[in-house]
């Protein structure tokens, strides 16, 4: 044999006991993982029925972000608090300098009445955990008290970020971002337990996920009068009326069809008498999309169509445009990482392409910043009448999903920064991956 063959097999022969050496270790550490989970998962319940339990709401999350920072502190990591307002971070680091990913989750609750008969159901009046931010925020309690033991497994580091004020806008993720919380970031990972979904699912998408959304408030200002002699008066009410059905005509009439778009009109308030015309009329909406020319044109059309219908009938406006969150968009890499590790955790079958949802998300600013990816857990049971979807009086989740999600952010997390990964470049021509290992 010639010598360079020679030198050739050996190396490959290397290779391979190095490849089956870490493959035995990695099986290990899975093993090791599972346990961790089915560890913590009661401690897990414990938390999330206590953020339940007493909820708050964007902005006030202070019992909530306390809660989070003691025990991050408990487990060692380099905490701040106070960010962005009631946001706490906690950077791990591993044994070996390496890349820093992030994970973060939402404190907030809601103002809704929980309407629910059990035992973790809220107790403050109005005030209710209807979105399921409670299980996030367990879920990334729980990795970080798993994480905390593999450290010496990390070349390199995980930062938390525990978030306020997601429901609110203009949220608290921009906050957070402008008091550098990306700063050396490689990429960034988040996740919703979606009751939608039934449990055991994951979906992933690796584009346009959740809309751009804005809000506008028109007060239409007529002229009241009595209700029998309306050529004296300016009706806020049946102007209020054609300006509503012609808001609609953006959509079917201005937009490309091929891009998606919403202008809805859910509130409207006006007279308070049968025979009495209205001098004032005021109507709130919103606007949803994902292309940024459209998010401008929709708002335009708005403004357009309100100065137009207002003139037709002698009556002056107020509007004012509120702007919301852009559109949530995920980096292709990330959401394939996603896919794939998602498919070790529940298998290939569970593991669905989500369609673009018309809801919106202020993860989207992490996203416009650095690469990531945002993905849903599914909650929902059938079978435990899990059903109610978010945002509703009723709505709870499968506690059970969060050692899905749990094990997916393990897995991403071990993904980016183990050593094993950064042995990665030895095997570059077989393009070797976590999943590969324990596939
Ligand atoms: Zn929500
Ligand atoms: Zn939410």
């Amino acid at each position: 044999m010639h010598n360079f063959m020679i030198v050739r097999s050996f190396v490959k022969w290397q290779v391979t006991e190095l490849r089956m050496k870490i493959y035995e270790k990695m099986k290990v550490i899975m093993l090791e993982i599972k346990s961790y989970i089915e560890e913590i998962y009661s401690q897990a319940v414990l938390w999330r029925r206590h953020f339940h339990k007493y909820p708050e709401l964007s902005n006030k999350e202070k019992k909530t972000s306390d809660l989070v920072a003691k025990h991050l502190q408990s487990l060692g990591l380099e905490v701040n608090t106070g960010v962005g307002g009631y946001g706490v971070t906690g950077l791990l680091k591993g044994s070996a300098p390496g890349p820093t990913i992030a994970f973060r989750a939402d404190l907030d609750a809601l103002p809704i009445q929980d309407e629910k008969d059990c035992e973790y159901r809220s107790t403050v009046p109005g005030v209710m955990h209807a979105c399921g931010h409670d299980g996030h925020t367990a879920v990334l309690m729980s990795v970080a008290t798993i994480l905390a033991k593999l450290t010496h497994l990390l070349q390199g580091n995980i930062l938390f970020i525990f978030q306020p004020a997601e429901e609110l806008p203009p949220g608290g993720a921009q906050r957070m971002i402008e008091q550098g919380v990306l700063q050396g970031v490689e990429a960034i990972y988040g996740m919703h337990l979606w009751t939608p979904i039934p449990r055991g699912m994951v979906g992933y998408s690796d584009g346009e996920a959740l809309a751009a959304s804005d809000g506008f408030e028109i007060e239409i200002i007529g002229k009241g009068g009595h209700g029998g002699i309306p050529n004296e008066a300016t009706d806020a009410v049946m102007i209020a009326a054609h300006l509503i059905v012609n808001l609609q005509s953006i959509v079917s009439r201005q937009l490309n069809p091929l891009h998606p778009g919403v202008v809805t009109v859910g509130e409207i308030q006006g007279g308070h008498a049968f025979n009495v015309i209205a001098g004032t009329c005021k109507i709130k909406g919103t606007t949803r999309s994902f292309d940024p020319q459209v998010r401008q044109e929709l708002l335009t059309q708005v403004e357009k169509i309100t100065t137009a219908t207002c003139q037709m009938f002698d009556a002056s406006y107020r509007l004012e445009v509120h702007r919301g969150y852009p559109a949530l968009i995920n980096h292709k890499e990330q959401s394939e990482i996603v896919k794939r590790l998602a498919q070790d955790v529940v298998g290939e079958n569970h593991v669905l392409r989500m369609e673009p949802i018309m809801g919106s998300e202020d993860f989207a600013y992490y996203l416009q910043q650095i690469p990531g990816a945002f993905f849903f857990v599914g909650a929902g049971n059938e079978r435990k009448q899990i059903v109610a979807p978010h945002h509703h009086p009723a709505f709870d989740i499968d506690e059970t999903a969060m050692t899905i999600a749990i094990e997916c952010y393990l897995k991403i997390a071990l993904e980016h920064i183990t050593v094993m990964k950064q042995r990665k470049g030895l095997y570059d021509s077989e393009n070797v991956s976590l999943s590969d290992w324990l596939s």
